[in-house]
Parts: structure tokens; C-alpha cells; sequence
């Protein structure tokens, strides 16, 4: 008899989540009976849903909004990213030893290197200060970026995000600004900035990856950016990277290709933080490459169908 392999997504909202176009191509490949739901866990559930986890045979599963902090007293243990950024968004049940994973800011690693980019010495300016800008921040700066910029709305948010990231970094035993061990890549020079997004045309002119991490010009939102003049001052070879996958091409990346810049939009991120879910929930490696191809031609059906 087959034995199925079950997987899942938890959050609340559920409904629009991608997950399972995501992660079964890939699963299939490795389980021959595969299943991936889709699990409305309100705030207050998610203790219910560990105990459900523990003694049904899940997998693994995914999970988002609003879980991703308050599901780590719940686990039995944090690896990876996840001892560093204090969020988790995969969970591998081992036996009943449930452990938890980020691979978020290693999505936007690899999504960037797609591009033929890297962190390492890379000036990043960023606009908005939420939940995933601060992955970014984390990321950059553990892969020595030489600077790092956050304009927000409330630039108050820009800067505590940058306070907590420098804390968060040295307590979790990084050094930073200090002598360097051999694979510790911070830079010791590494520049910190903060403003407000109407600064956007004046901090643009040095940066190499200008991204965009707040939800304007995202589907079914109301506001856009209201001036995109900012887009010139850019270097010709800087990227621009929008974190938003729906539309795939925003008025910000149709503006940046019309200016002959190099363009990124959040289908990149999101489907390499899946395969790297994939990757622990399988617990074999695979080719990134071909599976990101396969996963990209079936989320493009869907995300135009949203
Ligand atoms: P978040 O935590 O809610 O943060 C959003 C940021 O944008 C905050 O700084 C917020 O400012 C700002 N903002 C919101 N509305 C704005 C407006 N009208 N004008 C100016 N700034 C505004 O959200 P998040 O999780 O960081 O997500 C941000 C974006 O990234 C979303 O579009 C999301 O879809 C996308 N995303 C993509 C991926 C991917 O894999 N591609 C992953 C995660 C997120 P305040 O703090 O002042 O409200």
C-alpha cells in the first residue's frame, strides 16, 4: 500500500496562499504519494494545531502570517536562519521532534544570485521597514554588504528596524564591527542609513539593488507610488527589485525596464524559499535550477488567475 506524505500551510488569511502550486511539484518528485493542504489556523489555534501535528503523520508544513514568531516556544528546536531572525516559516517533523526553519532571506539570496547579483559589498536601498525588510537587513548584513539604506513612510520604523538587526546580530554571536573570524562575512565598514521615502531620489544615486518591500503597486491595493523620478538617478547597472509577485510586472519594474534597468520582481524570492522548504521536508538535495522552471511555469497560470 502506498503510504501518502502530507504536508501543509498554516496561517490566517489561508485562502490566496500559493503554497501548494509551489511546493507539490517539487514534492512529487520525491514522494509518489503526495499531499499539501491548505489550514486556516487562527491566532489562538496554532497550540491545537502542535498537538494535531505530533501524534498525525505531517511531514512538515509551512507557515505565515500571523504564526511565524509565536510558533517557536511551541517547537522543540530552531536551526538555520531561524536562531537568527526569530521567525519561522517551515517546520520539519522528525519522529515527533518538531524543528523549525527560515528560508525567507536564503530565497532572496538565491533569488538575487539569479540575476548574477550577490550581498557581499552590494549597497542596498530599501523602501519599507516591515517583517520583510528586516529579513533582508539580516540577510545583507551576514553576507557582508558594504551598505545598507531603509526609507519608510515612519522613518522612526526604518530606524528601529536597523537598531534591532545590529542587536540581533551581535547577540546571536556575530561579530560586528569587530575583528572577523574565516566565515564571518560582515563588513566591519558596513554603512547604516535611514529616512523617509521621499528621500528616495537623493540616497538612489549610489545604490546597486534598489528594492521595493511595501506593498505599493501590488494588486487590489489602492495606492501606488506617486512619482517614479526617483528610477533615474540610479546607476545603469543597479537592479531593481520588487518584492511583489502580483502584478509580475509592476508600474516600478515597467518604469526601471523602460529605463533600460535591470529588473527582479518577488516570484524569484517566493519560489526559492519554497524549494529550500522542499529541500528539509525531502531531505535530499536537488537541482534549483530545473525545479525552478517547473514551479514558475505553473505559479504563472495561477498568479494570473488570482
Ligand atoms: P509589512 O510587515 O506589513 O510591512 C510593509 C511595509 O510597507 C511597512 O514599512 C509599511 O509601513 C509600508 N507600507 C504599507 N503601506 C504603505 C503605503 N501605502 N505607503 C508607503 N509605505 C507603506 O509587510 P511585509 O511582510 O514586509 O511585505 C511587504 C511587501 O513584500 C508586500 O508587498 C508583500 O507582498 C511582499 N513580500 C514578498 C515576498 C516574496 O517572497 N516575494 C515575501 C514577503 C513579502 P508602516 O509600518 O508605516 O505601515
Amino acid at each position: 500500500m502506498k503510504i501518502t506524505h502530507k504536508f501543509a500551510v498554516i496561517g490566517s488569511p489561508i485562502g490566496h496562499s500559493l503554497s501548494p502550486e509551489i511546493h507539490l511539484p517539487v514534492l512529487r518528485r520525491f514522494f509518489e504519494a503526495v499531499e499539501y493542504n491548505k489550514v486556516e489556523v487562527k491566532k489562538g489555534e496554532l497550540p491545537e494545531w502542535m498537538k494535531r501535528v505530533r501524534t498525525e503523520p505531517i511531514r512538515g508544513f509551512n507557515i505565515t502570517m500571523p504564526h511565524k514568531t509565536d510558533v517557536i516556544p511551541l517547537l522543540d528546536g530552531l536551526e538555520g536562519d531561524a536562531l537568527v531572525y526569530g521567525s519561522v516559516n517551515t517546520v520539519v517533523n522528525r519522529q515527533g521532534r518538531l524543528t523549525g526553519y527560515n528560508t525567507d532571506g536564503e530565497g532572496f539570496r538565491l533569488s538575487l544570485l539569479q540575476t548574477g547579483r550577490g550581498l557581499e559589498e552590494a549597497n542596498l536601498l530599501i523602501l519599507g521597514a516591515g517583517g520583510v525588510a528586516r529579513t533582508l537587513v539580516l540577510k545583507a548584513i551576514s553576507e557582508g554588504a558594504s551598505q545598507i539604506t531603509i526609507l519608510a513612510r515612519n522613518p522612526e520604523k526604518a530606524e528601529a528596524l536597523l537598531r534591532e538587526a545590529k542587536k540581533t546580530i551581535r547577540e546571536t554571536g556575530i561579530a560586528f564591527g569587530e575583528s572577523m573570524g574565516a566565515n564571518n562575512k560582515i563588513n566591519k565598514d558596513m554603512r547604516m542609513e535611514y529616512g523617509s521615502l521621499d528621500e528616495a531620489a537623493e540616497r538612489a544615486k549610489g545604490a546597486d539593488i534598489f528594492i521595493n518591500a511595501t506593498p505599493l503597486g501590488m494588486e487590489g491595493m489602492e495606492s501606488d507610488f506617486a512619482d517614479l523620478a526617483f528610477l533615474k538617478e540610479l546607476k545603469r547597472e543597479a537592479l531593481v527589485y520588487d518584492l511583489i509577485y502580483y502584478p509580475g510586472e509592476t508600474r516600478l519594474l515597467g518604469a526601471a525596464s523602460a529605463l533600460g534597468l535591470s529588473t527582479q520582481n518577488g516570484l524569484g524570492m517566493l519560489i526559492y524559499q519554497g524549494m529550500l522548504a522542499d529541500r528539509l521536508f525531502a531531505d535530499e538535495d536537488f537541482d534549483f535550477d530545473e525545479m525552478y522552471y517547473m514551479v514558475k511555469v505553473q505559479l504563472e497560470g495561477k498568479v494570473d488567475r488570482l
